[in-house]
């Protein structure tokens, strides 16, 4: 292929090529100081100066309160799965609302640690909405309530941030937002941790964003392995041991990127208008549809299926030929996705929308 193509892939994803591009011309050689970002000490003064680049960054962008620490740490979604209950279950009840494949995981590896509820669920309806919060049976007194405000696979997003005291409850919200975190704004009143991997909506692989608040800290289970004990991990920094230096770099990259996109609000509007472009053609069409409750539909990843599903093969086989890539969807649901991540501009779902109408009018 010799121009760039859209790329769907619900990660890891699509990255701006001006990001890419600025990597590239800074390979071999950062800013000057004759070596490239990967060759460096993670405590020498370069990397601490794209170390904390990033931080004031991302901190801006989403406009993490002061009493909120960040880490960059190792081990993805699925590592924070095991991470989150070894430092907040505290001998407690974990309460889930599963929503989704990636709550339900997070719901059955808590298991491992301690007592964790499923407090909602919307499995037996195939997972097309997203839990009203006024249904869910919350224990008597939770370490806390998880929640994923973004299932990647389902394709049900979170629309507004349960707000937990609101029902009675005084535990930490902790939220995964792996997959649409930086497409809209927080809102930290009603959060006490907030995680995700950045491979989908910020980088490469291999760094996991962890925002929590500082009292949350200090209460890891003795059978927490350092690495992992948040606290230790902000007191020293994410330095405690050697943090995925290349992908922090990378996602300080992605950070500017965006600051000079206008930040989070105009991502905000961007993705508004890239998932109306593309859910509102499924809606019209005879061909395709997507299954999930119109209220609950993610911004960010679209599963919509042809209703022949036979046709599915010559789909793929025609986007491809087009430079619309990794649309396949994931094997658990079937059908396609598109996930349309900040990287992802609505001239690029417009050329999807164009080649499904195309595909559509010959089918
Ligand atoms: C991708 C994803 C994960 C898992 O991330 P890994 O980096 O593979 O561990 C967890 N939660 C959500 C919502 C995801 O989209």
């Amino acid at each position: 292929m010799e121009q760039r193509a859209w790329n769907f892939s619900a990660g890891p994803a699509a990255m701006p090529l001006e990001v890419l591009q600025q990597a590239a011309a800074e390979m071999s050689n950062w800013h000057g100081s004759g070596m490239g970002v990967m060759e460096m000490s993670h405590r020498g003064r370069e990397f601490i100066s794209i170390y904390e680049q990033a931080e004031a960054d991302l901190r801006e962008l989403l406009a993490v309160p002061p009493e909120f620490k960040i880490l960059f740490m190792q081990g993805g979604g699925i590592a924070e799965n095991a991470i989150v209950p070894l430092n907040l279950s505290r001998g407690g009840t974990m309460d889930f609302v599963v929503s989704g494949s990636w709550s339900q995981k997070s719901q059955k590896e808590a298991q491992r640690y301690g007592t964790s509820r499923v407090a909602a669920s919307t499995e037996a309806g195939g997972f097309r909405h997203f839990p009203r919060p006024a249904d869910w049976q919350l224990s008597e007194r939770p370490s806390y309530v998880h929640v994923c405000t973004n299932e990647t696979i389902h394709g049900v997003e979170c629309q507004e941030l349960p707000d937990l005291r609101a029902l009675g409850c005084d535990a930490p919200l902790v939220i995964d937002f792996s997959s649409h975190v930086l497409s809209r704004p927080v809102d930290w009143s009603r959060v006490g941790l907030a995680f995700g991997g950045a491979q989908k909506n910020i980088g490469p692989a291999g760094v996991t964003l962890v925002v929590v608040r500082e009292d949350l800290m200090g209460h890891a289970l003795a059978v927490c392995p350092s690495a992992f004990d948040y606290a230790l991990v902000a007191k020293n920094d994410s330095m405690f041991n050697t943090p995925p230096t290349y992908s922090i770099y990378m996602a300080g990259l992605t950070f500017q990127w965006l600051k000079r996109q206008g930040g989070v609000a105009e991502m905000e509007r961007r993705n508004v208008a890239k998932a109306h472009l593309l859910y509102d053609f499924i809606d019209a069409s005879g061909l395709y549809e997507n299954r999930v409750a119109a209220a609950d539909r993610s911004r960010m990843n679209v599963p919509f299926f042809l209703r022949d599903e036979s046709l599915n093969g010559s789909f793929l086989e025609g986007a491809r030929e087009r430079g619309l890539l990794q649309l396949k969807g994931h094997k658990s649901v079937g059908g396609m996705r598109a996930s349309i991540y900040n990287a992802i501009p609505l001239e690029g779902v417009q050329a999807l929308v164009n080649y499904m109408r195309e595909f559509e009018q010959k089918a």
